[in-house]
């Protein structure tokens, strides 16, 4: 809808049907106040504004209106017989016209300004109303995502209680089996168990995702021997995967200020992808390279691989190569703890891999001197 404002009713009517004509809505006000009043009321998408009237004038009007919040948008169009000095026409656009036209127009040119001031007006529009909806949805997420961190928080609690007690039955049951020498109930104990430590893995594992996305996470930094965490937590994991040979090369005789529970978490993480991710090969290489300013640990396998395009994904949270997650239970939050973790050693973490031959995931740590 277009607001024409004119003192002369001849102005008005030959304006209003040449508009009518080209097929645009239009209003009428005969003197500035009325204009105002109307645009208080209404949202115009064009203002056409005779500049020479009695009471206020075009410019004061112009003026007013670029202080009301429901108009400010609203492109203004000065229309003048006089003050076509280029003073006035200063004025003009300094009181938040958009353009000047000086009598007589010529109606082509009226016509194309017309058309592309209601334009740019109709897409300022939907520009405006895209980005309420953005918002909303960005709130609505952030809402959701806070629920799910929430969530997770809770179940995982709750989830750690009933384990620890299964935990100790199992045990019991260990201890009785083993008094009453009933072997054939051993193999099924020893599954019942292998499978709650990894309900017990996977929990753990949610409750440092819900800690660490809420800046709860907790470090416990103090100096400890590198190499003997190395070596306990490949005597780890040939606990649980005996017939698989994990060879180690280079050592790390250093003592690192971090925390060792942590960073033997990723080491143990790297190991356990390294063998379940390369199902036909039990050959697994551990490495670690210590320079000048780096502390590097390699963890080598010559499993399944990894696509290069896919490669730099693999540290997000809940990414999984899809191939992969058909044959291989896991949720993808592994790396990205891997990630986090080395992280706030200020360090970093990193693969070279190649589809069907092997990866290699390594992690970095800085070197630096304890007091
Ligand atoms: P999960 O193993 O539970 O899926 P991770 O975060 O540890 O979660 O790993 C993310 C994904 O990276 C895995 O789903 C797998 O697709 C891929 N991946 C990780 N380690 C290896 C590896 N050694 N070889 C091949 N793919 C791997």
């Amino acid at each position: 809808m277009i607001l024409i404002v004119d003192d002369k009713p001849e102005n008005l009517v030959s304006l209003r049907g040449f508009l009518e004509y080209n097929n645009f809505q239009v209003e009428e006000a005969s003197s500035g106040e009325e204009a105002l009043r109307k645009v208080l009321k209404k949202v115009y998408s064009l203002i056409i504004l005779d500049v020479q009237m009695p009471g206020m004038d075009g410019f004061e009007v112009a003026e007013t209106i670029l202080d009301y919040s429901k108009a400010k948008d609203t492109p203004i169009l000065f229309l003048s017989a006089v003050n076509i000095n280029k003073e006035f026409i200063t004025r003009g656009y300094q009181s938040g016209a958009v353009d000047y036209i000086t009598k007589p127009f010529d109606p082509d040119i009226l016509l194309l300004k017309v058309k592309t001031f209601n334009r740019l007006f109709e897409q300022t529009n939907q520009l405006k109303q895209i980005q309420k909806t953005l918002k909303r949805e960005i709130e609505n997420r952030k809402e959701l995502e806070k629920k799910k961190d929430e969530f997770i928080s809770i179940a995982s609690h709750e989830l750690k209680t009933p384990l620890t007690s299964i935990r100790g039955y199992i045990q019991l049951l260990e201890r009785l089996i083993n008094k009453e020498g009933n072997e054939n109930l051993k193999p099924y104990i020893s599954k019942v168990s292998s499978q709650i430590n990894k309900l017990g893995d996977l929990v753990s594992d949610l409750l440092d995702i819900s800690n660490m996305e809420s800046g709860k996470m907790k470090f416990n930094i103090k100096p400890f021997f590198f190499e003997d965490m190395l070596n306990n937590a490949i005597d780890n994991i040939k606990q649980i995967f005996p017939e698989h040979t994990i060879t180690k090369t280079g050592t790390a005789n250093i003592y690192y200020p971090g925390d060792e529970m942590r960073i033997e978490q990723v080491v143990i993480n790297y190991l356990t992808n390294a063998i379940k991710y390369s199902p036909d090969h039990r050959r697994i290489e551990i490495n670690s390279i210590i320079d000048e300013n780096w502390l590097e640990i390699r963890v080598t396998d010559h499993g399944i691989g990894i696509s290069k395009e896919l490669q730099e994904q693999l540290f997000e949270k809940f990414f999984r190569v899809e191939e992969s997650s058909n044959r291989f239970q896991g949720l993808g939050i592994g790396l990205y703890i891997c990630q986090e973790v080395i992280q706030r050693h200020e360090g970093t973490c990193g693969v070279i891999s190649e589809l069907v031959k092997g990866s290699t995931f390594f992690f970095r740590l800085p070197l630096i001197p304890i007091d």
